[in-house]
């Protein structure tokens, strides 16, 4: 599997304090030699997550342990959609290498924590971004009283939802993910064709991780949270992962072929670079 990877706000390797690149490098962890089927992957999160809140010298901070049988060193990383740091240990590594490491760079997790922006709920009042242009959230209690049926639209810059607004949460991130797959669906259809491939699917998913990824077998994914982004980087992950369609690596001629699809390459890296870690705290 190639994915486009979010950016966080850098790891460590216990050795030497070099950025990794799944999550410190802002784009992409090389194809990955043998690849768990989506049920296998849940299973390992189930087994080996473990998340608990600790008192580092900087202050109360929420560590997620996890165990990952290829990982090669202790790391650690900042989850900015969490909020918290995230321990991965090698399946040989005890929890007190990965203390060890969290004590030599609590000042870092404490700065990197505190310069996350702040998390965004779906709320009445509140402004999200669509397609990268805020708009409000208002809550309507037109016609359904009891919220068994509601639904969601937009007019101008205003995001109305009906129904009980116990449910409002949950239909505003049920509306965006459908516009995501049905935006996704149309890119990746269109910039297939022009490259005379096809792929097999296009869905969207919540990873925290991936803006993206492209199977092997030619099914495309992509995180629904792009649909609050501008229309330039929707077009260029698109035109990403369309390319690994022909190219699996990021050679010369992968990126030859994203140019062909998309001409938003630079800008839209810059802007997920810049501004991407911002849409994993909304929602
Ligand atoms: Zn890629």
């Amino acid at each position: 599997m190639a994915a486009l990877q979010t950016r966080d706000s850098g790891a460590f390797v216990a050795a030497g304090l070099t950025a990794i690149s799944p999550l410190g490098n802002p784009w992409e962890a090389a194809p990955e030699p043998q690849v768990a089927s989506p049920r296998e992957t849940r299973q390992i999160i189930a087994m080996n997550a473990e998340e608990e809140i600790l008192a580092l010298p900087g202050g109360p901070t929420r560590v997620r342990w996890r165990r990952h049988a290829r990982a090669r060193r202790v790391s650690l990383r900042i989850d900015p959609r969490g909020g918290g740091v995230v321990v991965t240990l090698p399946a040989r590594a005890g929890r007190r290498a990965g203390m060890a490491l969290l004590m030599t760079h609590a000042d870092w997790v404490a700065e990197r924590l505190a310069a996350l922006p702040s998390a965004i709920a779906f709320a009445d009042g509140t402004a999200i971004p669509i397609d990268g242009t805020l708009h409000r959230i208002r809550h309507l209690r037109k016609g359904d009283p009891e919220g068994a049926r509601g639904s969601v639209w937009v007019e101008g810059e205003t995001l109305f939802v009906s129904g009980g607004v116990e449910f409002l949460a949950r239909r505003v991130g049920d509306f965006l993910r459908a516009e995501a797959r049905r935006r996704f669906t149309a890119l990746a259809a269109t910039k297939a064709g022009t490259a005379g491939l096809r792929a097999l699917r296009v869905s969207v998913k919540d990873t925290r991780t991936r803006w993206g990824s492209c199977a092997r077998d030619g099914a495309l994914s992509f995180s629904w949270r792009l649909i609050m982004a501008p229309r330039f980087v929707q077009d260029y992950v698109a035109a990403h992962e369309v390319a690994h369609l022909r190219h699996m690596d990021h050679g010369p001629r992968f990126w030859a072929l994203v140019d062909e699809l998309t001409p938003w390459r630079a800008e839209g890296m810059r802007w997920l670079n810049g501004e991407g870690a911002r849409l994993l705290r909304i929602g």
